[in-house]
């Protein structure tokens, strides 16, 4: 590719673009197929038709420069292309499988704004001004999508994505993650009663079992996760009460903890905390 002008660097950007137009055809084919809202499938299809005529606004362009439309490949095209494709061949709630392909069809429609818009200023420049009008009007319906995606996504699409809890799922996913968070919260909260019932295992023994809970409960994550954190403070308070009956039954180990020490300047430094949980 030599790139010496500006008309050069148009006409590549236009075949680039004019591949990705081609590449979008059948993208939205696909994409009309996989979705289940009728008011999605009639947006995609709506758009198929407006592409396959914005391909041919190209062509125009093409043939009054006296230029061929091919020898260009969009690789972003292909990427997001394949973004989509992923979402199409998820199992699932359909409703989320829906959001995903909106998602990713607004991705394609923002990178061919980005397109348009860059070769409009090109048009402008060159003074081809047929050219121009050609690609406002593409650059037009582009917005136009991206905007009736969103509509769609923030009226009814997102909201019944979000009702979805994963009841439809074909057994991995987000069934086996709860599976996983269940346990690591049991785990976690039967070492806990464990050293609650072994006061006399030391405090040394007891912060190694908590940070070990405290590691498990880090974990769970997702909806478990206000569960996790009830747990992790109710087990830090019991330890924390656990320890202050163990001191007053104690007192010299208390006395020895709390001695200052002075750091040279005529100030006390703070007793050196054996742990780092404030509850200990
Ligand atoms: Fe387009
Ligand atoms: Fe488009």
């Amino acid at each position: 590719m030599r790139l010496e002008t500006l008309r050069n660097l148009y006409v590549n950007q236009l075949r680039e673009t004019y591949n990705a137009e081609e590449q979008i055809v059948a993208g939205l084919t696909k994409m009309e197929a996989a979705a289940s809202n009728p008011q999605l499938k009639q947006a995609f299809k709506q758009h198929r038709v407006e592409t396959e005529n914005q391909v041919k606004r190209l062509d125009q362009i093409f043939s009054s420069l006296g230029e061929s439309s091919s020898g260009e490949t969009s690789k972003a095209l292909m990427g997001l292309i394949t973004e989509g494709k992923e979402i199409m061949a998820s199992s699932g709630d359909a409703d989320v499988i829906d959001a995903g392909l909106i998602g990713s069809s607004q991705k394609i429609e923002h990178y061919e704004i980005a397109c348009y818009g860059t070769l409009i200023a090109y048009a402008r420049l060159l003074r081809d001004t047929q050219g121009e009008k050609l690609l406002q009007q593409t650059l037009n319906e582009e917005y136009a999508t991206d905007k009736k995606l969103t509509a769609l996504a923030e009226s009814m699409v997102n909201a019944k994505a979000m009702q979805s809890v994963g009841s439809h799922h074909n057994g991995s996913g987000s069934d086996g993650g709860i599976s996983v968070a269940g346990l690591l919260i049991g785990a976690a909260a039967g070492v806990a009663v464990g050293m609650l019932l072994a006061p006399g295992a030391g405090n040394e023994s007891r912060k190694k079992i908590l940070d070990g809970a405290n590691n498990l409960l880090d974990q769970v994550g997702g909806q478990w996760s206000g569960i996790a954190e009830t747990v992790k403070t109710t087990i830090n308070q019991l330890t924390g009460q656990a320890n202050e009956a163990v001191e007053k039954a104690t007192p010299n180990i208390k006395k020895n903890n709390n001695v200052k020490r002075s750091n040279g300047n005529g100030n006390p430094t703070p007793p050196v905390s054996s742990t780092t949980n404030p509850n200990f």
